[in-house]
């Protein structure tokens, strides 16, 4: 049986996987600010460290599998809590557990969004998040919009595990990233009960191909398969989970 760990256990479509991932008999190490094995607040540096030095002491063996699924919403606010927690958390996570992946040739699975492509990757939001410029990153998107901070800390999580695949490949570790579209969790309900955002959500939820917003066991089993035996050669790949929605809007970019 394995060992994963994981953030954002607690509700929605990580605390769907985390149920799956047990059912299946194995070891799920959940970090979030809610409950969990380990508390911790991400988007704070103490509370990165106290997620990873957890996490090593709970796994010292090493890990199958890590899962960074902690995430706010477009509504967030303070904006540059976006930032912090979806980008920022995810990647000083990822740096800090990759030595306990390298021992079991474990494989990283980030939780990017169908919003991601929304945002260039030359905006200069993405670009501060990929400079590893968190002032900068910060400073700039409180002065922005929701919309901008959520995708684009998806974008730059998403272009970020692209540019690492080949380093980390070569250390034992695969990574790959599933980009859910609507999915009905306490995240979205979120944004749905927004006076701003809540309309445009609701009417792209209404605008899914398949007709219906996705259920976190949706998301989960598409997770879990990714993280199984039988997906062992995938690396560096983006799953959209969406219903059909990013083949609507991006029929011809692919
Ligand atoms: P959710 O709100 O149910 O889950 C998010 C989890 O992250 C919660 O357990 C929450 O406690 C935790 N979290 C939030 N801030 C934290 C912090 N500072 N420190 C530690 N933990 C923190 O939402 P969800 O919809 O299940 O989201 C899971 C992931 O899926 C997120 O990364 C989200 O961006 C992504 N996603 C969701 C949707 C959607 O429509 N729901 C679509 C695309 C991507």
């Amino acid at each position: 049986m394995r060992t994963y760990a994981m953030t954002g256990g607690a509700t929605g479509i990580g605390a769907e996987l985390k149920r799956q991932l047990q059912d299946g008999g194995h070891t799920v190490i959940s970090v979030d600010i809610k409950e969990g094995d380990i508390i911790a607040d991400l988007s704070t540096v103490d509370g990165r460290e106290t997620a990873i030095g957890g996490i090593q002491r709970m796994a010292p063996d090493g890990l199958d599998g890590f899962i960074p699924c902690a995430g706010l919403p477009p509504v967030a606010k303070p904006l540059s809590l976006i930032a912090q927690v979806n980008y920022f958390a995810v990647v000083a996570t990822v740096k800090g557990l990759r030595g306990l992946l390298e021992k079991k040739k474990g494989s990283v699975l980030f939780v990017s969004s169908n919003s991601a492509p929304m945002v260039a990757v030359e905006d200069s939001f993405v670009q501060n998040c990929l400079a590893g410029d968190e002032e900068a990153a910060c400073t700039e998107i409180d002065g922005r919009d929701g919309h901008t901070a959520y995708a684009g800390s998806k974008r730059a999580v998403t272009v970020w595990m692209r540019r690492h695949v080949v380093e980390y490949a070569a250390a034992g570790v695969r990574m790959n990233a599933v980009a859910p579209g609507i999915t009905m969790t306490p995240l979205t309900d979120r944004v749905f009960a927004d006076a701003e955002l809540g309309p445009v959500m609701k009417e792209f939820g209404d605008s899914v191909p398949v007709g219906r917003p996705a259920q976190p066991v949706d998301i989960a089993n598409v997770m879990r398969f990714m993280l199984s035996d039988e997906a062992s050669y995938l690396c560096g790949s983006v799953f959209f989970v969406d219903g059909g929605s990013d083949a609507m809007m991006r029929a011809d970019d692919f």
